[in-house]
């Protein structure tokens, strides 16, 4: 199964919950910051990623969204 993320850098602090979450190692996290001042993460290798969700389900900020390709629907 293929999954997409996408992640909301507004809403995203750099806590890097989802990296250390990601079975795949899909996440990593920029090396600049934002407006903000955080280090945001990033989907660097989306190609791998399964849509399991276990990254949205670990973000306290709820700043990532899950799409898994085979049923075309939002998972989390
Ligand atoms: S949905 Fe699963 S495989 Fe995809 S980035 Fe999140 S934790 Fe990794
Ligand atoms: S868990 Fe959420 S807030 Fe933390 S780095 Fe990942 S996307 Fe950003």
């Amino acid at each position: 199964m293929k999954g997409k993320i996408v992640i909301d850098k507004q809403l995203c602090k750099g806590c890097k919950y989802c990296v250390m979450s990601c079975p795949k190692g899909v996440i990593a996290i920029e090396k600049q910051f934002n407006k903000m001042g955080y280090f945001t993460a990033h989907p660097e290798h989306m190609g791998k990623c399964t849509g399991c969700a276990l990254c949205a389900q670990m973000c306290p900020e709820l700043a990532i969204e899950v799409w898994a390709e085979n049923s075309r629907k939002k998972k989390a």
